[in-house]
């Protein structure tokens, strides 16, 4: 066991569309943990830049606004949250779950999340969470920044065709029009920026489960982690 922390944390990254967000909504479900989504943390900075009229470029403004804004993340709760959403953002009052899901938020999500600053308030943020409850996170930097000494970390990824497969019947369910060379085109690019940043990219860390999801569906993926989550917890409740 890498820690001794009362709560037990599972941290997951990967690639855009590997499935990293369905994942490990089904898991934290079935074992009772939070979710939490760090991506949709960097679409709302996104959003409030597009909002309030701020280039994806301006750090101590986006900063800025981040810190004066009231970020609230939870599991969706009742019928009307029921619509399909993984997790459930209220920014500044106002039920934003959908909003930062656009292509303009996703684009933007992962040109502010090259920002140094950013990434600092926001991986605070990310710590505090998990520092509160068992919790299931998933992003780009959570098995080496964020929670670096994670119970299980693992990164899961799958073939950029399969990925970008995925991704194109989600828009299509969702009525938006693009081929799926448009989506193979979008998805390799963000891609790209993640792995390629300064700070932080993305990458699968040495002690991480390296976990392929091309030939797997979602609930096998669940069950795979779930069926390791459960040896770990009790071990874990062995030695502490
Ligand atoms: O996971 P999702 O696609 O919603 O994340 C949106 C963008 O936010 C990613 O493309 C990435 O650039 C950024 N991100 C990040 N670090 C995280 C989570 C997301 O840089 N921990």
């Amino acid at each position: 066991m890498s820690k001794s922390s009362y709560f037990f944390q599972i941290a997951i990254d990967g690639p855009v569309a590997a499935g990293k967000g369905t994942a490990s909504r089904l898991l934290a479900e079935k074992i009772n943990f939070l979710y939490v989504d760090t991506g949709a943390m960097y679409r709302a900075a996104a959003l409030l830049a597009i909002e309030n009229h701020v280039d994806f470029s301006q750090e101590d403004k986006i900063v800025d606004l981040i810190a004066k804004s009231d970020l609230e993340m939870r599991n969706p709760e009742g019928n009307k949250e029921m619509d399909g959403r993984l997790t459930t953002l209220i920014l500044n009052g106002k039920d934003v779950s959908w909003a930062i899901r656009t292509t303009q938020c996703s684009d933007g999500a992962s040109k502010v999340a090259t920002l140094a600053k950013v990434r600092q308030i926001l991986v605070e943020k990310q710590k505090k969470i998990a520092e509160t409850t068992n919790v299931v996170m998933e992003g780009r930097d959570i098995t080496f920044k964020v929670l670096p000494e994670a119970d299980l970390k693992i990164f899961l990824t799958a073939d950029l065709t399969i990925r970008a497969q995925r991704r194109h019947l989600q828009y299509l369910t969702k009525g938006v029009d693009k081929t799926l060379e448009e989506v193979i085109a979008e998805v390799q690019e963000r891609d790209e920026r993640d792995m390629n940043r300064q700070i932080d990219p993305l990458h699968a860390t040495a002690d991480s489960w390296i976990l392929d999801s091309s030939q797997l569906n979602i609930e096998e993926v669940v069950a795979l982690i779930a069926d390791k989550v459960e040896v770990m917890i009790k071990e874990k409740a062995k030695h502490s």
